[in-house]
Formats: C-alpha cells, sequence, structure tokens
C-alpha cells in the first residue's frame, strides 16, 4: 500500500472510531479469516450482576450471601462486584475476613468470622475436593439461559449454588452478523462453563467456542484458531488478554478496557462498540482495493 492510502485510510478509520495503532494492521485486518473475541468485557458488558442463589444444607440464603460477600470484598474480579452490590441492594452487613487468597480462573476463599468460605467455579469445587452434583439440575437450567454458575462452600461443605449474568452489548449481534457478512468466521475464548458459553454461542450465532480457558491458555486457544482458518483477529479487553493480542496477526483492544491491551493491540476501538471491528475489517479491504 502507498503511504498516501495508508494515511487516507488511518484518517478514514479515526472518524469511525477505529485508531490503527500500526500502519500494517491496515494492510493486515484484509486477510483477516476468523476473528476471535474474548466474552466478558468485550462480547458482553462486564458488568454481571447476581441472579440467582439457592442453598443446600440448612444455610440461610442471606447467611451465605452476607459470607460470599465478605469474601469477594478483597476481589476485582466482575464477579466480585456483582455479589457485593446484591449483599449490599440487601442490606446485609459484610464482615471481617482473614486470610484472602485468589485462584485465578477458579475462585477465591477466606476465613470470616471463624469460618473458612470458599466461592468459585465447579472446577474450584473439584479441586477442593467437593462434589456439586447435588446442583447439577439446577447449574444446567441457569447455563442454558446463558448465566455462569458458581458455588460457595461454608467450612468445607457445599452451601449454596450462585448465578451471574452479564448482559450482551447491544452493538454484539450486528457487529457478529457483519463479520459474518464479510465471509469471516466468528469464535469466542472464555474462561466461563463451557455450556454457559454455549448457550450465548448459540444465541449469536457464533460458529466456535472455547471454554474453560485459564487465563494464560488464550494464547495457546488463539494459535490453534490460526492453524486451523488462517488470518486471525482477536478482539480483548482485560490485563489477561495481552498476551493473545501480542499473538493474533491483528490485535484489536476495546477502548474501555484495560491499559494493558490497549498497549498490547494494533488497533484500538474508541467506543466499547463492537461495530468497530467489521468497521476495521471493511475498511482495510477498501483501502487495499483502492490502491491496486
Ligand atoms: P472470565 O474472564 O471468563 O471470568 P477468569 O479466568 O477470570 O475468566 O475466571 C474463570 C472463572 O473462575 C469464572 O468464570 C468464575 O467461575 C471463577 N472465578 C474467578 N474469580 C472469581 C471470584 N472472585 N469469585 C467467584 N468466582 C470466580
Ligand atoms: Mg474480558
Amino acid at each position: 500500500a502507498t503511504p498516501t492510502s495508508i494515511m487516507v485510510g488511518t484518517g478514514r478509520g479515526a472518524e469511525l472510531g477505529v485508531l490503527f495503532r500500526k500502519g500494517e494492521a491496515l494492510q493486515s485486518l484484509k486477510d483477516a479469516r476468523v476473528v476471535a473475541l474474548d466474552k466478558t468485557g468485550t462480547l458482553t458488558e462486564g458488568k454481571p450482576t447476581l441472579t440467582d442463589l439457592e442453598t443446600t444444607g440448612g444455610h440461610a440464603r442471606n447467611n451465605v450471601l452476607a459470607l460470599i460477600a465478605s469474601v469477594e470484598v478483597k476481589s476485582e474480579h466482575p464477579i466480585a462486584r456483582a455479589i457485593v452490590e446484591a449483599a449490599e441492594a440487601d442490606g446485609l452487613k459484610l464482615s471481617d475476613l482473614t486470610r484472602f487468597e485468589s485462584v485465578t480462573g477458579y475462585g477465591v476463599s477466606a476465613d470470616v468470622g471463624g469460618r473458612h468460605v470458599e466461592v468459585g467455579a465447579d472446577r474450584f469445587m473439584e479441586k477442593l475436593g467437593l462434589d456439586v452434583g447435588a446442583f447439577a439440575t439446577i447449574a444446567a437450567r441457569l447455563a442454558d439461559e446463558g448465566k455462569s454458575p458458581l458455588y460457595a462452600a461454608v467450612e468445607g461443605e457445599l452451601a449454596a449454588i450462585i448465578a451471574v449474568a452479564d448482559p450482551i452489548k447491544p452493538s454484539t449481534p450486528e457487529a457478529i452478523r457483519a463479520l459474518h457478512d464479510l465471509g469471516l468466521k466468528v469464535a469466542m475464548i472464555t474462561g466461563d462453563n463451557r455450556r454457559t458459553a454455549d448457550a450465548i454461542a448459540r444465541q449469536l450465532g457464533i460458529d466456535e467456542v472455547v471454554a474453560e480457558v485459564l487465563p494464560d491458555g488464550k494464547v495457546e486457544a488463539v494459535r490453534a484458531l490460526k492453524r486451523q482458518h488462517g488470518g486471525l483477529a482477536y478482539v480483548g479487553d482485560g490485563i489477561n488478554d495481552a498476551p493473545a493480542l501480542a499473538e493474533a496477526d491483528v490485535g484489536i483492544a476495546i477502548g474501555t478496557g484495560t491499559d494493558i491491551a490497549i498497549e498490547a493491540a494494533d488497533v484500538v476501538l474508541m467506543s466499547g462498540s463492537l461495530k468497530g471491528v467489521p468497521n476495521a475489517i471493511a475498511l482495510s479491504k477498501a483501502t487495499i482495493r483502492n490502491i491496486r
């Protein structure tokens, strides 16, 4: 591409709210065959709310909610904020905690008022040697509704199943349709539950799902999708998306996301809207066509 056409394309991108940090990105985006999207904060708002909480073992709902919220106060995960906000909305009093521990990609634990409390994904409970089978039917229903099931244990015994739901961004369905119209495959990479991820993918017409990925597994997922499809653009917003953004042929960060993701990206979408992704690809195709 000529420097002039790149300059014109970059300027047009700026008008569309798409910042090309590197000139090569404008040239290489046209070769993308698959767009891999992070789920939380990219396809979704990244602001989950607590939707369900069912207890077992004679625990009262509010006691369990107060205990887990007391633990989540210390966590920075969006799920943690959902739980703390739900407890506060119900006027529950949080207690002091000791021995807080966060296991990235699994969950959190702490002692609250002398009781050991653990909150996290099913694989966290498995790690702790707890069987969540008693909640299998409820968990399946919640996941099929696109909600993320989590579990709480008190004193080493399963105490509750919890669900959080993170709304899909209004721009997401349209952006996915536009990517399909451009002839691209759309994949989703997430640390969330497989069944939840499948339900969301079905709802959005996403072609491929890589679920239950541990934070450092996103790069491996990107490599596998590249091998399978060829040119790959990765879209993400979080700290743990940075390696995947760097590994992709073109890394696209959500401008409302973390600085670390933006730094690792070739392209930045100035708004949270995902429409910038098909816009950027269409622009790349148009720019390169013009100079031939
Ligand atoms: P994602 O960005 O998809 O949520 P993470 O790797 O951050 O991926 O987390 C994977 C899973 O671990 C979450 O979906 C959740 O089930 C569990 N988890 C992580 N952090 C917490 C937390 N603070 N409280 C409860 N569960 C958590
Ligand atoms: Mg994210």
